[in-house]
């Protein structure tokens, strides 16, 4: 396994890899690896010649009062997850060489970042498209792969891919949750034992919901739910939405398939969670 730290290195590496017909996968992540990137890690594994691991803590997608600075980075720990996966390459630029004090281009989808999390992240999702773009350019990725944990962000990549005609093919990945139900997170590692234990209502309200798609309407859902969710101690709604998997568009009777999706709160922990319905 090489851990690359430079845009031209990997530039390089990558491009005789494509010269060889080799298939790249790359798996790009914020670090604080944990069983929910593993399984995108697997899956490359599986389908690539060649697997790349992006760690980056992109502050382009964090608000000015968010966690950038006290976002976990166990770097040791985060190789030897890739190494004991047999990742072939690590990823791991610094700052500057991501974003020089004289980058000025920004990658925008106004249809989707300005709602759901983007009502509450304005700038969140500008951050992520120009990181992912930046990322697939240098990569030269084949396939690329987002978790279903973060569905606005994996619409919101497929829908550059396909607009911008990038050649990379978006692969989306079930999320990985605990036994407690609990959707594992980097943020995680922010709870308490008690909010740990609280946070797993979550999703077992969502499974309610899901319950109950085929049989009850939306507002009767979107309103039970705010209620079951509005019963956790500590917790506070940022939203509760049920869109059309297709394109974020709100559901309504006629949706066949939906993603319940909401983000709460636990003391001052921010949980994203979803759950996708079928008629
Ligand atoms: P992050 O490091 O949080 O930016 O996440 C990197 C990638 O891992 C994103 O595509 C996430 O959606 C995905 N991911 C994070 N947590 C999970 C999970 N529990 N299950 C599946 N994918 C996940």
């Amino acid at each position: 396994m090489k851990v690359i730290k430079t845009v031209s290195e990997l530039q390089k590496i990558a491009f005789k890899h494509l010269k060889n017909g080799d298939e790249i996968g790359l798996v790009p992540t914020m670090g604080a690896l944990h069983q929910g990137h593993e399984s995108l890690i697997l899956k490359s594994k599986k389908n690539d010649d060649v697997t790349i691991v992006s760690i980056f803590v992109n502050p382009a997608q964090f608000g000015p009062n968010e966690d950038y600075l006290k976002y976990p980075r166990p770097t040791t720990k985060d190789l030897q997850l890739c190494k004991k996966n047999h990742v072939d390459y690590v990823f791991m630029p610094t700052l500057n060489e991501m974003f020089p004090n004289n980058h000025k281009t920004f990658v925008e989808v106004p249809d989707l970042q300005n709602i759901m999390c983007g009502k509450f992240r304005p700038t969140h999702f500008r951050g992520v498209a120009t990181v992912v773009v930046k990322l697939l350019n240098i990569s030269y990725a084949c396939n690329a792969y987002f978790g279903m944990k973060d569905f606005q962000q994996f619409k919101l990549i497929e829908t550059i891919v396909k607009d911008l005609n990038f050649k990379t093919k978006v692969i989306s990945c079930p999320i990985v949750r605990e036994k407690s139900g609990l959707a594992i997170s980097s943020r995680n590692l922010y709870l308490s034992t008690q909010e740990k234990e609280i946070s797993s209502k979550i999703s077992k309200i969502l499974k309610e919901a899901l319950r109950d798609f085929k049989n009850k309407n939306l507002s009767y859902l979107k309103k039970t739910t705010v209620n079951k969710l509005n019963k956790i101690p500590h917790i506070k709604i940022d939203y509760v939405d049920i869109v059309n998997f297709k394109d974020l568009s709100f559901a309504d009777k006629d949706t066949k398939k939906a993603v319940l999706a909401v983000a709460v709160w636990i003391g001052k922990t921010r949980l994203i969670d979803n759950i996708i319905m079928t008629k």
